[in-house]
């Protein structure tokens, strides 16, 4: 079946390789070049972790998602993916990594907890508030996300597959199931996937306050020498404090060491976003300094400003008509479930699988995880 997707950021490539895979024919119309660089879904490393706090049906969809990568890892031939774990702080009853600890015993799935003293013994770069404990995950890590972007667009142009950069989709029409470029030019297909990132609502008006557009800013950083060895080592880092959302990715495999703090974005057209002002990326590292040891001896390498769109209650965003299957406000978290995310999009589209069944699951509402 001919299915013709808008966006070429992670998700709408990987429904592409999953089409390919399932025997079918994708077109993918992507605004500006491919890669993309500009989107969501370009940057060294997106975090994959099971830890989600009490969203149940998300901490059992990162288990497939760690098995659909590999099926990609197979079809690439290249992994671009580092299991280095992932650790969050608790410091009180009932906040996020204590929410992820009971999901992660109602779904069966391990841990470890360390004490204040063997967080710091285990990542001495680190100064943690003594009552405070880690919830410590040997699944997941970091997925080399620009590299994996690349890896896509190799494979399709390999497969053959239409891969029509600089294709602006100005309109969409569900009931002809017809796309409409900037030139006026027209495409139809019985169905037709939008994966349009922080762009949804400017071709689904309705979506505007489900899929809200961001401008969100990351630092990079290079830590001081004597910690470099301990942060090369250091596991994923998420929710680190319980008023501030901060995660962090260590330089792993030719990546370097990056920052971000969830709180630092706000809303923004993503074809005007305003340019890094001087003293974000500083700012953002700036909510690591109860965390760290030295942290005037780290410097700060740059920023970045990438667009994507946040929805409401931090569950995925997707909508049908006629033969449209949309998804979007993918918050800051579907790059992990890119791979995954792409295979039931195409087995959605071509009817191979419920819609209804489609949207619960996408908007994590399963309570456990799949048998095998
Ligand atoms: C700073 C930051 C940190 C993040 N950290 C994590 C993390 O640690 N773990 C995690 O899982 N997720 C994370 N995320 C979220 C994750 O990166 C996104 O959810 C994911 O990349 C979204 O992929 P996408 O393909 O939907 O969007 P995008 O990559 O933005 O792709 C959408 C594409 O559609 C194109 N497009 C839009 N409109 C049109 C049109 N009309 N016609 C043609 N093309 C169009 C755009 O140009 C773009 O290339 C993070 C996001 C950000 C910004």
């Amino acid at each position: 079946m001919k299915v013709l997707v808008v966006g070429g950021g992670v998700i709408g490539l990987s429904t592409a390789w999953a089409l390919v895979r399932q025997g079918h024919d994708p077109v993918v119309f992507e605004q500006g070049p491919l890669p993309q660089t500009g989107g969501a879904s370009y940057d060294q490393h997106r975090l994959i972790r099971l830890p989600y706090a009490d969203q149940t049906g998300y901490c059992a969809m990162v288990v497939d998602a760690l098995k659909a990568w590999d099926r990609l890892w197979d079809d690439l031939g290249e992994r671009h993916y580092a299991e280095i774990g992932s650790l969050a702080l608790s410091t009180a009853e009932g906040d996020w990594a204590d929410l992820s600890r009971l999901t992660l015993d109602r779904l069966g799935l391990g841990y470890e907890t360390l004490d204040a003293r063997q967080i710091e013994e285990r990542c001495p770069f680190m100064t943690v508030p003594q009552d405070a404990w880690g919830l410590v995950n040997q699944r997941g890590g970091l997925l080399f996300a620009a590299r994996i972007v690349e890896a896509l667009v190799r494979y399709l142009q390999h497969r053959g597959v239409s891969l029509r950069s600089e294709s602006r989709i100005v309109s969409v029409d569900p009931g002809a199931g017809c796309l409409t470029l900037e030139d006026g030019s027209r495409e139809t297909a019985e169905a037709i996937v939008v994966t349009a990132g922080a762009w949804t609502a400017k071709l689904f008006p309705e979506l505007a306050r489900k899929a809200v557009p961001h401008r969100q800013v990351i630092a990079y950083l290079e830590p001081p020498e004597s910690q470099a060895e301990a942060w090369a080592r250091a596991p994923a880092m998420v929710h680190l404090l319980n008023d501030v959302d901060i995660y962090a990715a260590p330089p792993v495999d030719g990546t370097e060491l990056k920052f971000g703090a969830g709180e630092h974005r706000r809303p923004g057209d993503p074809d005007k976003l305003d340019p890094l002002g001087e003293n974000e990326a500083a700012e953002v590292a700036a909510a690591f300094r109860p965390l760290l040891r030295d942290f005037d001896d780290y410097k700060i390498l740059r920023g970045q400003v990438c667009p994507y769109a946040i929805s409401p209650d931090d569950r995925f965003v997707t909508e049908r008509n006629g033969g449209v299957t949309v998804i979007g406000g993918c918050s800051g978290h579907m790059f992990k479930f890119g791979a995954l995310m792409g295979e039931e999009l195409a087995k959605t589209a071509t009817g191979e699988r419920a819609y209804a069944d489609f949207r619960s699951w996408a908007e994590g509402r399963r309570e456990s995880l799949t048998e095998d």
